[in-house]
């Protein structure tokens, strides 16, 4: 239980990968904010799950991160009641594919704010919390489009390159405060993020959904099989023990290989 006695706030943890990276940190004691949409009794259920695994509080904290006051004022609400925010895993995510020519503005926007902005104001907000107590990780969910391309998601990849130069340009802030800075970029994981734009994949690109699956999805993946969340969540943990405290400022690619080729 390497994180007994610390706070750690997972944005966007009601389902995939932010949920089982809170599940890997309560299993090592940490306390957990879960952040995020959903059924309020599952969202209530695992937050029950989550404080006995851990043996500390579990908090369920509705801040949208699309709105720069609702992430400082969760901040705020969790060190009010746990005292601390040693952690955070920037994770929040939406998705919308389209060409840039049909892109809906307000999906850019959303996508702008919710993915990229959301992890700075998260930051600012929390960074002075980790330094009061000499030590913090910061671990943002990326993604191998922080990395490379695809066409028909301008907005995405757009915004996880900017949170790979976020994570460059804090490690460096904070390289002598004890906190470090990493991101842990994921390939296709099966999570309801990516079961949600099959349909628009196939209408984009005039293809069926095993078309999309085989030739789109997994056509980028030497392994042929898509990452689990528990594989990302397991790296984003390892990123908080003391070990760890090397690793600062870096882009660690789960993709099966997406990016080497
Ligand atoms: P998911 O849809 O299962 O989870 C997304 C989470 O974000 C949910 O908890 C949802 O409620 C929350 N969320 C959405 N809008 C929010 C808002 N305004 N405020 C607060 N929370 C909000 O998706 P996932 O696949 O687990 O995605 C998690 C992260 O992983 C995202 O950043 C995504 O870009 C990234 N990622 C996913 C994949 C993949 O293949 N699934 C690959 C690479 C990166």
């Amino acid at each position: 239980m390497f994180l007994q006695g610390k706070t750690a706030i997972v944005t966007g943890s009601t389902s995939g990968i932010g949920l089982a990276m809170a599940h890997k940190l309560a299993g090592a004691g940490a306390g957990v904010v879960l952040n995020g949409f959903g059924d309020a009794a599952v969202i209530e259920a695992a937050r029950g799950e989550l404080a006995a695994a851990s043996g500390a509080q579990a908090l369920y904290d509705a801040a949208d991160m699309s709105k720069p006051d609702e992430i400082a004022a969760m901040v705020a609400r969790t060190v009010a009641a746990t005292g601390s925010v040693d952690i955070i895993v920037n994770n929040a995510g939406i998705q919308h594919v389209a060409p840039i020519t049909d892109f809906p503005v307000d999906r850019y926007d959303a996508i702008v704010a919710i993915v990229m902005s959301s992890a700075w104001h998260l930051i600012r907000a929390a960074l002075p919390h980790m330094r009061a107590r000499s030590w913090g990780r910061i671990v943002t969910t990326g993604s191998a489009h922080s990395l490379v391309a695809s066409p028909n998601k301008s907005a995405y990849v757009m915004a996880k390159h900017g949170l790979a130069g976020l994570t460059k340009a804090i490690a460096l802030e904070a390289a002598t405060d004890g906190v470090t800075v990493n991101m842990v970029s994921p390939g296709y994981v099966w999570t309801p993020l990516v079961e949600g734009q099959i349909p628009d994949t196939m209408k984009a690109r005039g293809l069926t959904r095993e078309q999309v699956m085989n030739d789109v999805l997994l056509a980028a993946q030497p392994t042929k099989r898509f990452v689990t969340p528990d594989e990302v969540a397991a790296l984003a943990l390892f990123l908080c023990r003391d070990e760890a405290q090397s690793i600062t400022g870096a882009n660690l690619s789960v993709d099966g290989g997406w990016t080497a080729a």
